[in-house]
């Protein structure tokens, strides 16, 4: 069985949140159970782009209203990913830094989309079915149907991924001649509110759409920034697949991102990496350390985290530590770097992406802050777990599905309300327990010996493909 993944990210060719991580790992998984699982992605101007090695496998042009384009299809030669990986690149279009945020994304996506299937539809003889990650591949099982130019590919089965269901790609119909010309009668499918929504497109064209955890799923039949109705009325094509993790990435006793290696039977290595992480921030290393680890948007309770992290100050003076790493909204950044000079002994903030900080961060805490209104899947506090940090998380999504509290016999603690008195209770919570060291290192063993990884869910992707082929 052959399957392309198609994403605008992939670990660690690109990485903005999530959606990376399981794209550059699923396909790794799925070649191990037998599937000929490839990605297909965006080329960036990154550095391991630059640090591989690509051969061209294909030219071709595509039209973008009245404009032409010129595409290549590269390939990575050496497998090192564990799948084969394809970038498409056009230039002034493909061929930039950043995976989002430029005025012209939807330009980018139509392209990117046109382009991937112009070259499938000519070199690729195989029976395949393609995988599509987000709104930014949402277009694709409309214009495979759609687009006379497609019509090789007519019939081809396709799975939808949503990992956020928040963003849809919405763009105005003036966008529509920039794609391939496709059968205007069918002009309702890409519609959802008199605008072009790509997600919406996703999951009405899609053959089977999944979602990041099943809980996720009941949640975007009630909440779905406006597709709820749609994903009801789709529900019998719906699964909730709840995200693995890559357990050779994240893995405390072989990381090289981290200082000190460590495993359930030898835990000194993680105090190790608390001392100097504390030492590089200022911080006492005998007091907690709590953290949070992304994107600063209200989706993720980021606005809670500066009034909160100040109660915490002052409630708990200079007895608990707190370090943010992440970026987002610019005020949420200006007030928390103003929470740092202010509490400089105890609070540590970095504003930006960073890679290797989060392992050091993962290995170091004591405790991982997930404030979410919104969770998907969540995938930091599956890695906090694996790397003994225990996850304090908000009641929502995949983290109602993969956070047990601790009593009820789990290794994390939760809270239901979206605001800061419960958030303060969970933190009371915390430091009852970490005060019961044997109880804390009998928990930080267990949470180590869950099994997250991706085998299990991996296999569930193959069982839908196959039901469809
Ligand atoms: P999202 O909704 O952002 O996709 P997930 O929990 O699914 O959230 O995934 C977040 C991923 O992004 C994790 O691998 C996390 O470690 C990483 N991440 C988020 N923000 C940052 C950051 N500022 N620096 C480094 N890694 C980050």
């Amino acid at each position: 069985m052959k399957v392309y993944h198609i994403s605008a990210e992939c670990y660690p060719v690109a990485k903005v949140g999530g959606l990376g991580d399981v794209v550059g790992a699923l396909p790794k998984y799925q070649n191990r159970l037998s599937v000929d699982a490839s990605v297909i992605m965006p080329w960036y101007d990154r550095s391991f782009v630059k640090d591989h090695q690509f051969k061209s496998v294909f030219l071709g042009e595509i039209k973008l209203g009245a404009q032409l384009y010129q595409y290549q299809v590269l390939k990575e030669k050496q497998n090192v990913l564990g799948f084969d990986l394809y970038l498409i690149r056009i230039p002034g279009l493909l061929d930039r830094k950043e995976v989002y945020g430029y005025a012209d994304e939807s330009i980018q996506f139509i392209a990117f989309q046109s382009a991937l299937l112009h070259w499938l539809s000519i070199h690729e003889h195989d029976q395949i079915l393609l995988h599509c990650h987000d709104h930014h591949s949402g277009l694709i099982p409309f214009f495979l149907e759609h687009c006379h130019e497609f019509k090789a590919l007519k019939g081809t089965p396709t799975v939808g991924t949503v990992h956020n269901g928040q963003y849809q790609g919405w763009m105005d119909w003036q966008q529509a001649v920039l794609m391939p010309v496709f059968d205007w009668d069918q002009r309702g499918l890409l519609d959802w509110d008199g605008v072009i929504n790509p997600l919406a497109a996703l999951i009405k064209c899609c053959w089977a759409y999944t979602t990041v955890s099943k809980g996720y799923l009941e949640e975007l039949f009630l909440d779905a920034n406006g597709l709820e109705a749609l994903f009801s009325s789709e529900k019998q094509k719906s699964h909730g697949i709840v995200n693995g993790i890559d357990t050779e990435v994240w893995n405390p006793s072989k990381d090289s991102l981290i200082p000190y290696n460590y495993h359930q039977a030898e835990m000194d290595g993680k105090q190790k990496n608390k001392k100097a992480f504390c030492k590089q921030f200022g911080f006492t290393y005998r007091l907690p350390l709590f953290s949070f680890i992304g994107r600063l948007v209200y989706e993720k309770g980021a606005d809670l985290l500066p009034f909160f992290i100040e109660e915490m100050m002052n409630t708990y003076s200079g007895k608990v530590n707190f370090i943010v790493l992440g970026s987002g909204d610019p005020v949420i950044e200006k007030e928390l770097l103003i929470l740092q000079n202010k509490y400089a002994d105890n609070v540590g903030v970095t504003i930006g992406y960073d890679e290797v900080l989060s392992h050091k961060i993962y290995a170091s805490s004591d405790f991982l802050f997930m404030p979410s209104r919104v969770e998907p899947c969540g995938l930091n506090q599956l890695y906090a777990m694996r790397y003994g940090t225990m996850p304090i998380v908000r009641k929502t999504g995949g983290l109602a599905d993969t956070v047990v509290d601790i009593s009820s016999g789990g290794f994390g603690i939760s809270f239901e309300n979206d605001e800061v008195p419960a958030m303060l209770e969970a933190v009371e919570r915390s430091l009852v327990l970490f005060k019961r060291k044997a109880l804390l290192k009998q928990k930080r063993n267990d949470m180590m010996e869950q099994d997250f990884s991706w085998e299990t869910s991996a296999r569930k992707y193959i069982d839908i493909y196959k039901s469809l082929i």
